[in-house]
């Protein structure tokens, strides 16, 4: 078991990556600390290795207070995010904003939050998600969220460059599209445009190389990797996992 013995934090997990990523992280051995917005789903993964808790990343007072309630951890994972559509002329000042406080502020804070704690044990990984969608890739009708997940690699690299010698190691995953609840309802949203449901979620596969859309738990043994020692000579990376669609 990859993870036995660390305790990991995981924001955003009552779905989707964030979800299946507490599951692979149970199953290779830590003690995961799973948060989200949303109480109700968080609690369907509740079980032995797995406690959950109610975490509004946008709540900075919460995010400060929650070390204070959990103690520190080996590992953390910045997951919660969100997809706004549209192009710079249609983006709001609102959609700016609370994409770069929910994509990007949270992970400052999360990780200002329990970063001082893996510095007294010298050791932590902290995982951040970013998007194949940002710095690596430019791509249709996703300008702020785009920019809010160019800002997450450069976060990365900043924290990874600053503490780097003291054993703290900050990369970030950047997935192409992954079929989750929040990818369901992109689509949905796409289909008047696209003419049916069914041709606005082939224009999404079409968009991997392979054919395909990818999988949560194909991202979660990323993040598994990333977080364990298996990954100790890594840090400051932004890893594609995009069915090439960079390619
Ligand atoms: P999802 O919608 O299935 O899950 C997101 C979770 O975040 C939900 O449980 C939601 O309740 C939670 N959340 C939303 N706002 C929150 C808040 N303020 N505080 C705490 N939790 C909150 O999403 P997903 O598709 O699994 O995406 C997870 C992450 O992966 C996001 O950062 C997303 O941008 C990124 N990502 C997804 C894809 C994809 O194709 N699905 C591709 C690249 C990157």
């Amino acid at each position: 078991m990859r993870l036995a013995g660390k305790v990991a934090l995981i924001s955003g997990a009552a779905s989707g990556i964030g979800l299946e990523t507490s599951r692979l992280f149970a199953a290779e051995g830590a003690r995961v600390i799973a948060t989200d917005l949303n109480e109700a789903k968080l609690a369907e993964i509740a079980g032995p290795h797995i406690t959950t808790r109610k975490l509004d990343v946008l709540d900075p007072a919460a995010i400060a207070a929650l070390p204070g309630e959990v103690g520190a951890v080996d590992i953390l994972f910045n997951c919660a995010g969100f997809v706004h559509q549209g192009t710079v002329l249609e983006a709001t000042e609102e959609e700016w904003q609370f994409a770069m406080d929910l994509n990007v502020r949270s992970m400052y804070r999360l990780i200002r939050a329990f970063l001082p704690a893996m510095l007294e044990r010298g050791s932590g990984s902290i995982i951040n998600m970013a998007s194949a969608v940002g710095s690596i890739k430019g791509a249709p009708n996703r300008f702020v969220y785009g920019v809010s997940k160019a800002a997450v690699v450069g976060l990365t690299k900043s924290v990874a460059a600053d503490f780097v010698g003291r054993g703290i190691r900050c990369n970030c995953i950047c997935p192409g599209t992954i079929e989750t609840p929040s990818l369901a309802e992109r689509i949905a949203a796409n289909a008047e445009k696209a003419g049916s449901l069914e041709a606005a979620r082939a224009a999404f596969v079409a968009r991997q190389a392979m054919g395909r859309l990818g999988r949560p738990e194909e991202i979660a043994a990323l993040a598994v990797y990333l977080a364990s020692d298996e990954s100790a000579f890594m840090t400051g990376q932004a890893v594609v996992i995009d069915g090439g669609w960079t390619l």
